[in-house]
């Protein structure tokens, strides 16, 4: 490891120990560094297949049935399945990690990936939803995928509400789902101090919490790879990929001193 990022993991260590609660805000940079295909640039999937349009979630409403149909095609012919032969990173590990030394208290993620919970963090939002979970969008029930991918059900609803059901993951045009704002607010309003890995955060809601921080006193901590908006109220920024930066905070915080 370079003395450079040593030197910054052992003061955002310091920063960690310092704080009573730490919460923190994940992007689509941790999930890059898993082989998670990102949606823009050259090689995004949607380069390749064509960004859905900004009216999905309504055209979702206006025809639920058709929907259902095309998703049981799309999993007839494989076209799910690419993405989950991705693993955690070593950043994804060092959060969980983070979580069991009772040092990190909420991820906030706009990842849809599961990656988080495979590798084993347990107080988790997410803003876009879990690709592996369907959704009641009245009630915000969830369930696991596979119980709805063996139904022939050509249009299923919720046991609980009746409402329509669909993929855990937020449509465009698609509110993010209520309970998740509203947890993850909570979180940032008790935290003070959010570790904002891998995101620009420009956009709301995800954009609210490190100004939340900000606002009531808290400190910034950030890995990106990148500067961004934020860069210039963190304490201390990261210029490293996650799965370096993180596992040099936890050796850090573990006293270990990430020798190099
Ligand atoms: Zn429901």
């Amino acid at each position: 490891m370079n003395q450079d990022l040593a030197h910054r993991a052992a003061e955002a260590a310091r920063i960690l120990r310092e704080s009573r609660y730490v919460v923190s805000l994940v992007g689509a940079g941790i999930s890059a560094e898993s082989g998670i295909p990102t949606f823009r640039g050259p090689a995004g999937l949607w380069t390749r297949t064509g960004q859905p349009g900004n009216d999905q979630y309504q055209r979702f409403l206006a025809d639920p049935g058709a929907w259902w149909r095309e998703r049981r095609a799309a999993l007839a012919s494989g076209a799910y399945w690419s993405w989950e032969r991705a693993i955690p990173n070593p950043a994804h590990c060092a959060l969980a990690e983070l979580e069991d030394m009772g040092v990190m208290r909420h991820v906030i993620t706009q990842n849809v990936d599961n990656l988080h919970q495979e590798a084993g963090t347990r107080s988790i939002s997410e803003f876009h939803g879990n690709r592996f979970k369907m959704r009641c969008i009245d009630c915000n029930r969830r369930w696991a995928r596979a119980e709805f991918d063996t139904l022939s059900d050509a249009l299923p609803t919720c046991p609980d509400c009746g409402g329509l059901v669909k993929s855990d993951t937020v449509m465009f045009g698609e509110p993010v789902p209520e309970d998740a704002i509203k947890r993850s607010l909570e979180e940032a309003e008790q935290a003070d101090c959010c570790v904002v890995i891998g995101t620009s955060a420009k956009v709301y809601p995800a954009a609210k919490v490190p100004l939340i921080v900000l606002a009531t006193g808290g400190r910034l901590i950030e890995v990106n790879l990148v500067e961004t908006p934020l860069s210039n109220h963190c304490a201390v920024v990261l210029r490293a990929p996650a799965g370096e930066a993180m596992p040099a905070i936890v050796a850090a915080l573990r006293g270990a001193g990430g020798s190099d």
